[in-house]
């Protein structure tokens, strides 16, 4: 049973490794949220810094430059809330205690409705960031919701209402997108960083690359669509027992 687009959360926090991986999860379904009203938060683990398949990229540079475009993405999808960087190092992410205790502040802080992230049992998956937020926003929830976690803190503890998973290895619930995809797009090609490494439009041809790559996100779009009959949709494993 899949179920179907949740009345707009009021708050509403995105967790992903890189600058970028809340966009192709989740873009459509932030946008179509905030363009209802609902504070949009973006957190982000790491740095970037590993984001090139050019050697004598500067990652100090690197990393500034992924944030700002990071923030042109949140523009585009319209996040009025907080976009937070960890600037954990670009593939040495952990699900530690540490770093479980920083993202449980941050939804103390931020008091989501609904927490958005990787999925973390996706199989065949190669990039160990994206296991590891997964599990950090998912062990996140359990220490920011649980009084004896974070003792420490002046920050009470907060249960968000529901967990979305995105790109699910079991994909129950759907967000319909139609007239969000624009957005989502706009956002993803903020990333001009990621050109080449993840969105393969090489130098001189940025037309018929960024053409093949609006191509490809509306094809994933129109997939999860088909499961609801018409139409453009993100797919997500919601879990609702918090
Ligand atoms: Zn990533």
């Amino acid at each position: 049973m899949i179920s179907q687009n949740i009345p707009t959360p009021a708050k509403a926090l995105a967790i992903g490794a890189h600058p970028d991986d809340i966009e192709f999860g989740a873009g459509a379904t932030l946008a179509k949220w905030a363009a209802n009203g609902c504070e949009v938060s973006l957190l982000i683990c790491t740095d970037g810094s590993k984001g090139s398949w050019d050697p004598s990229t500067n990652t100090n540079e690197l990393t500034a430059i992924r944030k700002s475009e990071q923030r042109v993405a949140a523009e585009e999808l319209g996040v009025l809330g907080e976009i937070i960087f960890l600037d954990y190092i670009d593939g040495e992410l952990h699900a530690g205690v540490k770093e479980r205790d920083t993202v449980a502040s941050w939804i103390r802080k931020l008091k989501p409705e609904v927490l958005l992230s990787h999925d973390p049992w996706k199989r065949y998956r190669l990039h160990p960031d994206h296991h590891n937020a997964g599990q950090l926003a998912i062990n996140g929830i359990v220490a920011a919701r649980d009084p004896f976690f974070l003792t420490d803190s002046s920050l009470y503890p907060h249960r968000p209402s529901e967990l979305f998973l995105f790109e699910p290895e079991e994909c129950d619930h759907l967000e319909t997108t139609d007239g969000y995809e624009k957005k989502k797009l706009n956002a993803l090609e903020s990333h001009k960083s990621q050109y080449l490494s993840t969105m393969g439009i090489t130098e001189g041809n940025e037309t018929k690359g960024l053409e093949d790559f609006r191509e490809r996100i509306r094809k994933e779009l129109i997939a999860f669509g088909d499961l609801t009959g018409k139409g453009m949709a993100e797919g997500f494993k919601r879990i609702t027992e918090l």
